[in-house]
């Protein structure tokens, strides 16, 4: 294998072999920009050291032959004594790790280079200025020094110099903080700084090897879902100076505005400065907009190149610059991370200058992004005090008295106060206190901790790792760096979709795209709105994927179909069992006749079928697809404790009779160790067939008075949790029987489907069977996970998914994003016998997993109708779905 490539060899599409930065360096100096000449070490390389612990034999060779190759365009040597060449050696791979790992500059001055560059730039200050860089990159970063032994020398320099500026340090300064590095480094590491430029050289190639596998860089892989096993690539590029004098500087720069998307001069520049000074802080920058006067042919340079950049790239580039002595030298580029706001608007101002189309406009951004558009927001012209910056874990705005632990949390909230739960980190003992909480606020851990991964599972906003909080539980208050304290009862606001923390209450804001789409005019004509409009429209026009709702009232129901949701796919019954209809549930399950148990049902039968009509009205022309009951019947019943306590004291004769003895009877008889498998779904059809029939009449009955209104209602009547086709027959021929019924009562024509869900392995395997009592399939996925992975949801999200997560067992939960290799597997199979038996077999999915953006993408590719999912996703859902044919 070859190691080494020049620039010429490489291009923007070999970011794997190249890294990111090494790609786009090849296809920058391959456009004809002005990139100071170089050659990239390969992330092979990389990985072959790693895998070897040493540099493997041929690339020693390689590299003297690429640097020879440089030398020569450059016309120095590495480190020639009177004129030296120096090189940057960088890091890049294939995905941006900013801040992550190394980089240094200045390689090739030693004790007798540095006098080289001196007398060739005519400024000794600027020879020992780089000198003492490299000095201090390479401590840190080679010789694993740490930072502030360098920064405090330098510190001390300046104040001696009464001044805090760099500027006003002399080559004086500069020469004396060298000597000073030097001693430095020999006392921390016992040998010399290498005064060899080839040594040099390969130490800081391997230093940036080695930043691969850095505790932070491993960790953020992790968050981010990067694979450990990619490598880096190293860049190593001739190096061009910004730190020349004030005719010379270093920039960075975006083609457009990354937080707007808006089209204009974006970014910062630093006169007489090298690197990371720009973003390090160490002076204040001046606007790129300021360049332009301070030296106009570089800024006219600038911009044509950046002009250059967004037409060859067809995005938003960010772009890394130096000007040495009025020459524009271009550094880095790569397409730039962008707000979600940004992201729609670009995509569309990228069509109308006709960069790229409809499809592609469609693809660059994601339902990722629109759902935090549609996230309620602070008023970022509200007044807000900053406390701290964490990770943006779960998105959301939750405004709460802070409390520090679990039990205050779930009191309080009791109590109708809203609370967000303060933690150092949480663990599944913190959980009902997370489940009572607005939000969570943790100073440890990243995306995958505990609290982040619970928090985004319940839905609920987290803001995490927001190290700069010192918090004590112990004392129930936290402290930001400024030294503002909050106490237990103190109001604070976070904001999951920055990561922000504020203190007080921030004013909550409506996003404007949910406004659009909820029908509000104030916000049409909105730019961001348009841009939302005109993606949404293209993606609807080219999914093959329908998109349904999961709505259990007319407004949910409502709400949808203004979303855009093109029915129902899932409307949970039980529900309409709660509430005040709790004691008629009760007299059924209490019944000890047939005649009390129907008297019962008869009690219900109006009342669901008055729920009936208005959903059918509601989504009037469209399918709703209806499940009948399916959890245990325990579920309505009262709790086991309270009750024995009332039965207790009632008076002694009056007892046996008691409605409270007979449900405290009911309570011990239904009772079963494991609800999930027992006795729910179609078995309760089977075991009291009259509940199914009852819920059947109510939706036949609500469909017969809907149509002779004029209506045009298109009932589904789904069956849970059927594993075998004979359960589905028997219900259905039960189901058949009363639509004769309705039909006869009423003098209306029904026209309805049965059909069931999928959500059991057997289920799945007796497909084929099934398909001939069915006439359309819903996959329970949520079932289905828990089925296949034999995982209670309920139980094990809180106690060992961290652990799973850390592992590697699964990188994301397959409560969230659907299992391809196992699940997903079973969805397929039961997709082709369906079909096999029953070609026009209707196949939608109902679990959670249909509003999420990656399995949908599975579903479209698995053949199904459509996806159902909560009405606030359905927009999501149909981005995704568009996005996976476009
Ligand atoms: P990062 O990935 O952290 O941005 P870089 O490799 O881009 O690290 O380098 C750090 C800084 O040094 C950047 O500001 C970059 O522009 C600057 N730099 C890198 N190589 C050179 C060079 N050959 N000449 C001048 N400046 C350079
Ligand atoms: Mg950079
Ligand atoms: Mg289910």
């Amino acid at each position: 294998t070859k190691f080494v490539y020049a620039f010429s060899e490489g291009s923007k599409d070999q970011k794997d072999l190249l890294g990111g930065k090494g790609a786009n360096l090849a296809e920058m100096a391959n456009l004809g920009l002005p990139v100071p000449p170089g050659f990239i070490i390969s992330t092979e390389a990389c990985r072959a050291y790693l895998a070897e612990g040493r540099e493997p034999d041929a690339l020693a060779a390689e590299v003297a032959e690429h640097l020879a190759a440089l030398e020569k365009t450059m016309g120095k040597a590495l480190g020639q004594p009177d004129d030296p060449l120096l090189v940057s050696v960088r890091s890049g791979a294939k995905f941006s790790m900013p801040g992550m790992m190394e980089t240094v500059l200045n390689i090739g001055l030693n004790d007798e280079s540095v006098h080289g560059l001196a007398a060739r730039a005519g400024d000794e200050r600027f020879a020992y200025d780089s000198y003492r860089r490299l000095l201090t990159m390479f401590g840190k970063t080679v010789l694993g020094m740490e930072g502030h032994l360098f920064e405090d020398e330098m510190d001390a320099r300046k104040a001696q110099r009464g001044s805090t500026s760099d500027l006003d340090l002399t080559a004086e300064d500069y020469r004396e903080l060298v000597t000073t590095y030097q001693r430095l480094i020999k006392e921390h590491t016992g040998a010399e700084f290498p005064q060899d430029p080839r040594e040099q050289l390969d130490l800081a190639v391997r230093a940036v090897f080695d930043s691969w596998n850095t505790e932070r860089a491993v960790l953020y892989r992790r968050q981010e879902r990067i694979p450990s096993d990619l490598g880096t690539a190293v860049s190593v590029v001739a190096m061009v100076f910004g730190n020349v004098g004030q005719d010379s500087g270093t920039g960075v720069a975006f083609t457009r505005d990354p937080a707007s998307g808006a089209q204009g001069v974006y970014g910062d520049y630093l006169q007489n400065a090298q690197g990371e000074d720009v973003v390090a802080g160490i002076r204040n920058t001046v606007p790129l907009a300021d360049l332009e006067r301070i030296d106009k042919p570089a800024y006219d340079d600038l911009m044509r190149i950046m002009e250059t950049l967004e037409g060859h790239y067809q995005d938003l580039c960010d772009i890394e610059f130096t000007v040495e002595r009025g020459k524009l030298w271009m550094l880095q580029t790569r397409i730039g991370k962008r707000t979600a706001e940004a992201a729609f608007r670009i995509a569309t101002q990228l069509v109308d200058q006709g960069l790229i189309d409809m499809d592609e406009a469609v693809r660059r951004v994601n339902g990722a992004q629109l759902a935090q558009l549609m996230f309620p927001r602070f008023d970022s012209d509200a007044e807000r005090t900053l406390l701290a910056t964490g990770m943006n874990a779960s998105p959301g705005a939750a405004v709460g008295k802070a409390v520090f632990d679990s039990t205050t949390a779930v009191e309080w909230a009791e109590r109708g106060h809203d609370v967000i739960l303060v933690r150092r980190e949480t663990n599944p003992d913190d959980l009902k206190g997370m489940v009572a909480a607005k939000g969570i606020l943790t100073s440890r851990g990243g995306k995958t901790s505990h609290a982040a991964v619970v928090a985004r599972g319940m839905g609920r906003t987290c803001v995490c790792g927001a190290d700069a909080l010192d918090v004590d539980v112990k004392n129930k208050r936290f402290t930001s760096l400024d030294g503002v304290r909050v106490e237990e009862g103190d109001v604070i606001s976070i904001d999951g979709t920055t990561g922000e923390v504020f203190a007080g209450e921030v004013p909550v804001v409506d996003s404007l795209v949910v406004r659009h789409f909820e029908g509000d005019e104030t916000a049409e004509g909105d730019e961001l709105v348009l841009a939302v409009e005109r993606v949404m429209a293209h993606a609807d026009e080219s999914r093959r994927l329908g998109v349904r709702a999961n709505a259990d009232t007319p407004e949910d129901a409502a709400r949808a179909r203004r979303f855009g949701a093109q029915g129902i796919g899932l409307c949970r019954t039980e529900h309409m069992f709660l509430g005040d209809r709790k004691a008629l549930v009760e007299h059924l399950i209490i019944a000890e006749s047939e005649q009390e148990q129907e008297e019962a049902l008869s009690a219900l039968l109006p009342l669901q079928r008055s729920d009936f009509i208005g959903i059918l009205e509601a989504m009037d022309g469209l399918p709703v697809t209806i499940r009948l009951i399916d959890p245990p019947l325990h579920e309505f019943l009262p709790d086991y404790t309270d009750l024995s306590v009332q039965v207790a004291m009632e008076d002694d004769h009056d007892r046996r009779d008691s409605k409270h003895h007979k449900l405290l009877d009911a309570v011990r008889r239904l009772h079963e160790q494991n609800p999930m498998l027992g006795l729910r779904g179609v078995r309760l059809g089977i075991v009291i067939p009259g509940l199914f029939k009852m819920q059947a009449r109510a939706i036949l009955e609500a469909t017969a008075e809907r149509k002779k209104a004029g209506g045009d209602p298109q009932p589904e009547i789904m069956i849970p949790l059927v594993a075998a086709v004979q359960e589905l027959e028997l219900v259905k021929a039960d189901i058949v029987q009363v639509a004769a019924a309705v039909e006869d009562e009423t003098g209306v024509d029904l026209d309805f489907k049965v059909g069931t869900m999928i959500e059991l392995p057997r289920a799945v395997m007796a497909a084929g069977e099934i398909a001939e009592a069915a006439e359309f399939f819903s996959f329970g996925t949520n079932d289905l996970t828990q089925m296949t992975w034999g995982f209670s949801r309920d139980d094990v999200e809180a106690s060992f998914f961290g652990r799973y997560l850390e592992k590697g067992i699964f990188g994301v939960s397959p409560f969230e994003t659907l299992d391809r290799d196992g699940v997903g597997q079973l969805v397929r199979i039961a997709v082709e016998r369906g079909r096999a038996t029953r070609p026009d077999l209707h196949l939608g999915v109902c679990g959670e997993h249909g509003g999420d953006p990656d399995s949908i993408h599975f579903f479209d590719d698995a053949g199904l109708d459509y996806v159902s999912c909560s009405p606030f996703r359905v927009p999501v859902a149909r981005l995704e779905a568009g996005r996976a044919t476009s």
